[in-house]
């Protein structure tokens, strides 16, 4: 019996100290992480920029309310608008209030517009926007969704990638579609340029508004700032939390003007979201994340990393039956006669971190910093553990 609630399987491991793409844990082994804290610490642990950023803060003001003016905020949304769709920021403290900002607003948008009653969302199968009440049942998954009382009304989910059966779904009460342009925990699973033009298309058919939630593909995460910058294909609003901070909770809703004018003082609001010490460090991370050259790493590691788990996926037929994802944000499926849970912890055996995720996929979601060095590493020891896998089954 442990003081806090069971809600976890923990895996038998702390760590006391974390160093670029690399944890030590307190067993005295040290640990390649390809988890980054499910995508969060995108700059790998103890970034000397985040730290410098972090501490100079820290001596000087943690917390005001957003009663006041907040000048790093004001510096950051300006940023974020200087480089994306967007042309206004709401910051909150974790992704699901992002997704909970983001369907407000969606809401707030329509009855502004004379139509109250377009409350509805169209979500996909698979997908995953968080742990609120709202969010479960965004994401429509039973695991999520049983013993928590009746859903939050509002949500109609359509299966992944059939555009016919969307848009037979888009009625008059619906106000937007919310998708991931990839499925995170549903399995690293892309939506293609074309399925987001259609997505793009029926949301404009319609009258309704496109929500992308690139909580876990954005800031870099797929070789772009967003993941949506790929296609080109932009939303009307977009949730964003997990590697915004590089660990510091803090997430964000961006919108068009013609959107987020909807919103107005005292309709919502949030005592921690965007305070002084979320900014710095927030602030601190996007320095780094738009350097040049930055994002050509990740791509550039993506292709290294691809191309491994390509080789190993080819020599080890019986354990991995696909190599999916993009970025550094790529996932192995495993074979029906296994597990991927089975698999993350012979990888955590052989010295590195991963995540189960939807589909039988372990996933990996290295900090965006790795090098060659790292991407080998982990090559050598996926196919090691493959190997003593292949044996202990016969
Ligand atoms: C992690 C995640 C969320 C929820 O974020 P929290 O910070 O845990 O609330 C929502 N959507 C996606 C796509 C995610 O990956």
């Amino acid at each position: 019996m442990t003081a806090t609630m069971p809600t976890y399987a923990r895996a038998p491991l702390a760590f006391e100290r974390g160093e670029g793409a690399y944890l030590f844990g307190t067993d005295g082994r040290r640990y390649l992480d390809f988890a980054a804290g499910i995508a969060v610490d995108s700059l790998g642990h103890a970034h000397p920029h985040l730290v410098a950023a972090l501490t100079e803060q820290a001596q000087r003001l943690w917390h005001v309310s957003n009663l006041y003016e907040i000048p790093e905020q004001a510096r950051y949304a300006e940023r974020l608008v200087a480089a994306t769709f967007a042309d206004a920021a709401f910051f909150c403290n974790s992704g699901a209030e992002a997704v909970e900002c983001a369907l407000k607003v969606a809401r707030r948008y329509h009855a502004e517009n004379g139509a109250p009653e377009r409350f509805r969302t169209v979500t996909v199968q698979g997908a995953f926007h968080g742990r609120t009440l709202a969010t479960i049942a965004a994401g429509g998954n039973p695991k999520y969704t049983q013993g928590f009382g009746p859903a939050v009304d509002g949500f109609d989910q359509v299966a992944f990638g059939n555009l016919n059966e969307l848009r037979a779904a888009i009625g008059g009460q619906t106000a937007a579609i919310m998708v991931e342009p990839v499925q995170g925990e549903g399995g690293i699973r892309a939506m293609d340029a074309e399925y987001l033009r259609g997505l793009r298309q029926a949301a404009d058919d319609f009258g309704i508004l496109l929500i992308y939630d690139e909580i876990q593909t954005g800031f870099g995460r797929t070789g772009k700032l967003f993941a949506y910058q790929w296609s080109g294909v932009e939303p009307d609003i977009l949730a964003a939390a997990k590697g915004i901070a590089g660990g510091f909770p803090c997430g964000a809703c961006l919108a068009t003007e013609r959107v987020s004018s909807a919103m107005a003082p005292g309709i919502h609001g949030t005592t921690f979201g965007g305070n002084p010490l979320a900014m710095a460090v927030a602030n601190a991370t996007f320095d780094i994340l738009l350097s040049a050259g930055f994002l050509d790493n990740v791509v550039a590691m993506s292709a290294r990393l691809k191309t491994r788990f390509s080789e190993i996926a080819a020599s080890h037929e019986r354990i991995i039956t696909d190599v999916r994802g993009m970025g550094l944000m790529l996932g192995l499926r495993v074979a029906e006669d296994r597990t991927n849970a089975d698999f993350a912890t012979r990888l955590r055996d052989q010295g590195l971190l991963c995540v189960p995720a939807g589909e039988n996929v372990v996933r990996f979601v290295p900090p965006l910093i790795i090098g060659p060095e790292e991407v080998d590493a982990a090559a050598a020891m996926i196919a090691a553990a493959c190997s003593a896998w292949d044996s202990d089954n016969g």
